[in-house]
């Protein structure tokens, strides 16, 4: 299909969308510059990430992990949504996007103004402690700052005991509440915007599937092909930051016209 036409094809399917839902990886945050696993900006020192992000390596070497994981909060402590996390906001605004199922921990999306955020594999700004239920919000107690710049391993006020990032490792469980959430979401949309991710992360990489499974469409959109794009039934090949703008602005026209006195 020609450019224009895949635009003008996505903004359509959106426009008539009933239930429309985003699936969103580290892609829609590359353009705010947080680093996606995969790619050539993967790597962190000499590790790859896949390896550091795992119970194991936790707890084979707290220290690692947790420079690892005060590297990415400070990181994503200085980023900014970019237009892609605002064009998404803007949708759910306009009533047509329902929610924001995101991979991501980064916490943008919230502060691009989207409301209903399902975060599958947690948020990097809270931390709990690994032997008793001691947990905390640094966004929320206003420590994020302070928090990176202690060099020592992080340790629970209650107990004393390690605390650890409240993300989803590779190799551990989803919380059973947020995915019963956004298998939910996916069976009930008509349309999924599928936005910067791989496509290999399960469960998520599930979700666009219950979605073909339930009838619904998928837009995806992404920098290049995924293991997501054989199903999809448009596929806009881009930067997530330039292409969803320039879609929300189509849709934003077309319902203006909707709205428009009809002449007779
Ligand atoms: P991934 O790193 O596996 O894949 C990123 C995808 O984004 C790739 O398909 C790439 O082609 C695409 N991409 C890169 N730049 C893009 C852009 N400007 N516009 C559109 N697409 C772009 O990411 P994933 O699929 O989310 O899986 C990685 C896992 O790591 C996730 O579970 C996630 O939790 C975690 N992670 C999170 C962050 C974050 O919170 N920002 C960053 C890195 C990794
Ligand atoms: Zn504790």
């Amino acid at each position: 299909m020609r450019v224009e036409r895949v635009f003008e094809r996505a903004a359509d399917l959106i426009s008539g969308s009933r239930f429309c839902v985003a699936l969103t990886g580290a892609g829609i945050s590359a353009e705010s510059g947080v680093p996606t696993f995969r790619g050539s900006n993967g790597l962190w020192k000499r590790y790859r990430p896949e390896e550091l992000a795992t119970p194991e390596a936790f707890f084979r070497d707290p220290e690692l992990v947790w420079e690892f994981y005060k590297w990415r909060m400070e990181m994503v402590l200085n980023a900014r949504p970019n237009p892609a996390h605002r064009a998404l906001a803007e949708l759910e605004r306009m009533g047509i996007l329902r929610a924001v199922i995101t991979q991501n921990v980064d916490d943008l999306h919230r502060e691009a103004g989207s409301r209903n955020v399902v975060e599958l594999h947690g948020n990097i700004f809270r931390v709990r402690c690994t032997s008793c239920p001691y947990r905390e919000d640094l966004k929320e107690s206003g420590r994020a700052g302070e928090f990176v710049e202690e060099t020592d391993v992080p340790r629970c006020p209650e107990c004393g005991s390690l605390l650890r990032p409240d993300v989803v490792w590779f190799g551990e469980a989803l919380r059973e509440e947020t995915i019963g959430k956004a298998f939910h979401l996916a069976q009930e949309a008509d349309l999924m915007l599928v936005v910067g991710t791989s496509g290999v992360v399960y469960p998520a990489a599930y979700l666009p599937r219950v979605v073909k499974e339930h009838g619904g469409r998928i837009i995806e959109v992404n920098v290049e092909e995924s293991a997501i794009t054989p199903i999809a039934d448009v596929f806009v090949q881009g930067k997530a930051g330039e292409v969803l703008p320039v879609l929300v602005n189509r849709v934003e026209a077309a319902k203006a016209g909707e709205n428009l006195p009809q002449r007779e």
